[in-house]
């Protein structure tokens, strides 16, 4: 493409909202075969809601919001949310720690509690039919939080954050592209493929460290040019290894930085127009 049909594709896609940082960009994007998605505030909302809370409700809540109160993931604000929805008191913990991909634990009263998956602690007790409760939460795509005391799971929380309205079009125009969609998170497996089943990705990678994505990006990679499109702090490092870095524009900055295309629009849909632009302006000298 010459550098006035770069310029011409570029500028169309700033007025529609798509900011591509310059024509290589540009020209990547057609030659992408995988697009792989970040979960949470990129596939769904980003705004994640309590919707149930099993075991003493009241106690549970309060348990949790001991030591959500000083963490700063969207998990921890729905609970906050609820609880101070439902005007609980609750004591502030002691030695609060946030482990990263599992959850919170702090002191509270002398006891040891945690609020987390069960990655956080491996050796609790968790009665049987919390256990089936927990996957059933799982399989309708509600990300469970379990809230211990000492060794011994109390009760707990389901929180679920929507699919956006648009990201079922979205990804399905990008298949009938042929290419590959994938998503990557951080979030537990039944939840991920339940949200993955309900927009129609390919495939699912889930329970992946925030550390390790661009790892996985990288591994993707064998199999042809890769996109990854992302909001979070976390997502950055992937972004920025990608073929192309898609950020979306109610991203954190380090993310908008990271990329090499923004969507002003927060649009998934924006995604398939970026590619649609690309083979407009690279499609005839291919
Ligand atoms: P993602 O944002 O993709 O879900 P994270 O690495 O932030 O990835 O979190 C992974 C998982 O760790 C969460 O799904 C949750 O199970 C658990 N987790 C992390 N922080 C907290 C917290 N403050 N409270 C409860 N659970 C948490
Ligand atoms: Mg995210």
């Amino acid at each position: 493409a010459t550098p006035t049909a770069l310029m011409v594709g570029t500028g169309r896609g700033a007025k529609m909202g798509i900011l591509i940082k310059n024509g290589e960009v540009l020209e990547t994007v057609n030659d992408v075969q995988t697009v792989v998605f970040d979960k949470t505030g990129t596939i769904t909302l980003g705004q994640p809601q309590v919707t149930d809370v099993i075991g003493d409700g009241k106690r549970v809540l309060q348990v949790a919001a001991s030591l959500e109160e000083s963490s700063e993931h969207p998990l921890a604000a729905a609970i906050m949310d609820t609880v101070h929805a439902q005007k609980l008191s609750f004591k502030t913990a002691e030695n609060f720690q946030a482990i990263e991909g599992q959850g919170v634990s702090a002191t509270l009263a002398g006891q040891q509690a945690f609020v987390g998956n069960e990655k956080l602690q491996h050796d609790f007790k968790i009665a049987d039919d919390l256990k089936s409760q927990m996957a059933s939460l799982q399989d309708q795509a509600k990300t469970v939080v379990l809230v211990g005391l000492n060794d011994e799971v109390i009760g707990l929380i389901a929180i679920q954050d929507a699919p956006k309205e648009t990201s079922k079009e979205a990804i399905s125009a990008l298949k009938s592209r042929g290419l590959k969609t994938v998503m990557l998170t951080g979030d537990n497996q039944r939840v991920a493929q339940a949200i993955a089943d309900q927009v129609g990705i390919d495939q699912v990678i889930a329970e992946v460290m925030p550390s390790d994505k661009a790892d996985r990006v990288q591994a993707l990679q064998a199999n042809g040019k890769v996109a990854f499109v992302g909001d979070g702090i976390n997502d950055a490092p992937a972004l920025s290894i990608a073929d192309v870095g898609i950020a979306m524009g109610s991203g954190t900055d380090i993310a908008i930085d990271s990329g090499g295309i923004v969507l002003v629009k927060n649009d998934l849909r924006d995604v398939d127009r970026a590619l649609a632009l690309s083979k407009k302006t690279f499609g005839r000298i291919k």
